[in-house]
């Protein structure tokens, strides 16, 4: 029986690995497809003053409209996109449809900042200033009104071509912005050392914040460690009024969250800023 059961577990296993392999393989050819027949669709989360719940900036968010599984966010899919060369693709699609979606925004309504996050495989190429260039003067759109988000974990290696590329990106006149903030173990002399404008605060220490007094520390401490630098702050993940209050009163200047709006499509979007200058929450 042990040895049937020792089987079993071996057995199991293959088939796990087998399965992620084929999971790969499917996924990355209809992926393939799926950039082919057009079947992405950016939605764009508000970023709000917390004091007044006044739309500041918006962070644009991938999604797949899949033929038969309806819309699918990427927790579902990225990774395998970020495991090829796929991810660099849909990164310059990204790129283009969020300055387009952004310019029509500027003239039609008012000029609003767009993040848009990059991966650790768009950075690593040498092609992403070029594609961040013609994207702006493709779309006309003003360079000042584009973040790119970077994760801690893709800055945890700087090296001179990255900085480089960095500074490049910046004399063109994008800002930057460290993503998850505090989930990458990434120390403070090398935060420093970029050339970046902003940091976001991870989901995981804004939800904690209000109740437990370790994760409040924590974003407390992310606060006045910007400041000090010099930096723009958003809290991500932000769902309850009590989070909202605890933000407001330390004096953290702006969040995004399922408080005042999830990610929405263009139109919604368009929507939220031609109704009124602030978002109630939800
Ligand atoms: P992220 O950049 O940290 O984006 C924030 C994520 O948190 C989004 O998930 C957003 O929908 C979700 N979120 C916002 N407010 C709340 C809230 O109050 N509660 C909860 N539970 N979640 C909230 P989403 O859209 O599923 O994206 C997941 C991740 O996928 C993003 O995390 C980002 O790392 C990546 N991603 C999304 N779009 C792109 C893209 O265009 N390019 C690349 N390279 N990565 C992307
Ligand atoms: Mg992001
Ligand atoms: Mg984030
Ligand atoms: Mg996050």
């Amino acid at each position: 029986a042990a040895k049937r059961a020792g089987r079993g577990r071996v057995a199991s296993f293959d088939q796990a690995l087998e399965a992620r392999a084929n999971r790969h393989l499917t996924l990355s050819g209809e992926l393939r497809e799926a950039l082919a027949k057009d079947q992405f669709v950016l939605h764009y989360q508000p970023i709000v003053d917390v004091a007044t719940g006044a739309v500041t900036a918006c962070e644009a968010l991938v999604r797949w409209q899949h033929p038969h599984r309806g819309l699918l966010a990427p927790g579902d899919w990225l990774d395998v996109a970020e495991e090829s060369d796929l991810i660099v693709q849909l990164g310059e699609w990204v790129l283009r449809r969020a300055t387009q979606d952004m310019a029509t925004v500027a003239e039609t309504i008012r000029p609003l900042k767009v993040h848009v996050n990059v991966s650790g495989r768009q950075l690593a190429r040498p092609g992403l200033v070029r594609q961040v260039a013609t994207a702006l003067s493709d779309s006309r759109l003003p360079a000042h009104l584009v973040v790119l988000e970077l994760t801690e974990t893709h800055l945890l290696e700087i090296h001179g071509s990255l900085l480089n590329d960095l500074g490049r990106l910046r004399q063109i006149g994008v800002e930057l912005s460290v993503d998850d903030f505090g989930t990458g173990f990434s120390s403070l002399t090398q935060l420093v050392k970029l050339p970046i404008d902003s940091v976001k605060i991870d989901r995981s220490f804004v939800s904690g914040a209000a109740a437990d007094p370790k994760a409040g520390a924590v974003v407390r401490g992310v606060l006045g460690m910007a400041n000090a630098l010099g930096l723009a702050v958003v809290a991500e993940g932000v769902e309850t009024p009590a989070q909202a209050a605890f933000l407001e009163r330390i004096g953290c200047p702006s969040a995004q969250g399922f408080l005042w709006s999830p990610a929405v499509d263009l139109q919604r979007l368009r929507a939220l800023l031609a109704d009124g200058t602030r978002l109630v929450p939800l």
